[in-house]
């Protein structure tokens, strides 16, 4: 059994409100939301961060596409995407993962 929190959602050990899936994707709901629409979009591999995926664009390019798909889907074409790398990026789940927020005014900067 994994450690890791997200590769263990993916594998179904740990419950989420799926949103999406396919052979290489899963997106779910976020458990704290920051927005009306928070999805984490995953890839179902285990990379840590972007640096660690920096070698597979094919995956890093889908991510990006579906992440966008999804805002579009959930009524949030305007939205932001994020991703986290490493402690001082705000990383607290080091399975790499992509949050797409919307349904609100985004500000920049976030803080
Ligand atoms: P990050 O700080 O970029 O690593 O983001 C981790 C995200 O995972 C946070 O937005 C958390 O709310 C979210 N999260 C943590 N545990 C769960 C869970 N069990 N199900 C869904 N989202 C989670
Ligand atoms: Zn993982």
């Amino acid at each position: 059994m994994s450690d890791c929190l997200f590769c263990r959602i993916v594998a179904r050990e740990i419950p989420s409100t799926k949103v999406f899936e396919d052979e290489r994707i899963y997106a779910f709901e976020d458990i704290l939301p920051q927005a009306p629409t928070h999805v984490l979009v995953v890839p179902k591999k285990h990379y840590v961060n972007v640096h660690d995926a920096s070698e597979d664009a094919g995956l890093l390019g889908e991510l990006v596409t579906r992440s966008a798909a999804i805002a579009r889907e959930k009524g949030a074409p305007d939205f932001r995407l994020v991703t986290n790398s490493g402690v001082l990026g705000g990383q607290a789940v080091f399975h790499l993962h992509f949050h797409v927020l919307g349904g609100r005014q985004m500000r920049w900067p976030p803080g």
